[in-house]
């Protein structure tokens, strides 16, 4: 069968539908692809905290902008050990290390997180995780460890993107997620929404998101969660009602993808969250913080699943568990020269100067 390619006039066409409607058409590509009563839990656990080098304009982490944030180095691997065993006792089936790194760089740092990932495989969790930019090499070494999935988003639309960050380009995201692809692991790659992006934006991305060949197994759909600091402080909230459209196209143009609501729960209600999964979300991260933003209890996720009779997906249920296997690739030690684009953000540039 010919592979459908999205434009964004169609996208914006089904964004845009009678809400009803879109629910309608959503939840009925869901049904056929997935079980509508079941949800995958997943936890972030950040091995690598503050201290970054880049300019993402939403990012708490970001070493340039005022925020509240305690930096830490890299945690131990039984530190991180510890907390995935808290996480799968909390009915997780997936843990995602999120490490504020520009780009993974070979080294003592790098081979700690890959003995993570042979450990927390073990533990017959989905293992993910989300490092920065990627080499081929180093894809390969995290597949030999086991690795199931990467997170690397693609954040907003390319035009949009630029208006964010300025200290690595769109090309770059793409580079990575290719490089990912070159290996079986699979692929997280999503974005945020409220940043100030326009409706085409938001149809933009899910148009580059759609047009993957394979689409990314995972999506996080995340609403900006604007910390004091950071260049994007003083945007408003995005509407539930906004949320949901976005969960429902991203259901539509990606039938058998994970969707998962990442950052910005706190701001929903039950009920917002609970439309959201009629909408096809069907993946969510839980604990108290995510990364360095806050988060909704799992006490308070668990008694909404069970309100709704939602039950929690095992791991390995929609791809297959990989064994780690023997280190045969070796670190090549690459330097690689990812993209400075140079252009400057104002507003970012504002914040970091309020710093300084
Ligand atoms: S999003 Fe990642 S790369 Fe960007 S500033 Fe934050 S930690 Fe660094």
């Amino acid at each position: 069968m010919k592979r459908k390619t999205w434009e964004t006039d169609e996208i914006l066409e089904i964004y845009h539908q009678p809400l009803m409607e879109l629910l309608y058409r959503a939840a009925t590509v869901h049904r056929e692809n997935h079980d509508p009563n079941k949800v995958q839990v997943s936890s972030l656990i950040s091995i690598k905290t503050g201290g970054c080098a880049e300019d993402c304009g939403y990012c708490p982490q970001a070493a340039r902008y005022h925020t509240k944030v305690e930096g830490n180095d890299l945690l131990t691997v039984d530190q991180v050990k510890a907390q995935a065993l808290r996480a799968k006792s909390n009915g997780s089936s997936r843990v995602c290390l999120g490490a504020a790194w520009r780009n993974v760089k070979d080294g003592k740092e790098f081979d700690n997180v890959l003995c993570m990932v042979r450990e927390l495989t073990k533990l017959d969790m989905e293992v993910c995780c989300t490092l920065g930019m990627l080499t081929e090499n180093q894809a390969k070494r995290l597949e030999e460890a086991g690795l199931y999935a990467y997170n690397h988003n693609i954040d907003s639309s390319e035009d949009y993107y630029k208006e964010v960050i300025s200290t690595r380009a769109f090309e770059d995201r793409l580079e990575t997620i290719g490089n990912v692809r070159k290996t079986s692991i699979t692929l997280c790659s999503g974005g945020i929404i409220g940043m100030g992006e326009t409706v085409e934006d938001r149809a933009g991305m899910l148009k580059v998101l759609a047009n993957m060949y394979p689409q990314p197994e995972s999506v996080p759909i995340n609403a900006l969660v604007a910390v004091e600091g950071t260049p994007l402080e003083n945007q408003q909230p995005v509407s539930i009602f906004e949320m949901v459209r976005m969960v429902a196209t991203t259901r539509i143009v990606l039938p058998q993808t994970q969707v998962r609501l990442s950052a910005g729960r706190t701001q929903m209600s039950e009920e917002g969250q609970a439309m959201c999964f009629f909408a096809g979300a069907n993946s969510i991260f839980a604990g108290d913080k995510l990364l360095t933003t806050p988060n909704p209890d799992i006490n308070k996720d668990m008694e909404l699943f069970q309100e709704l009779n939602i039950k929690t997906q095992a791991p390995f249920e929609k791809h297959a568990k990989r064994e780690p296997k023997e280190e045969l690739t070796p670190a090549l030690g690459e330097n690689p020269r990812w993209t400075r684009p140079g252009h400057k953000i104002e507003r970012n540039e504002l914040a970091r100067q309020r710093r300084n």
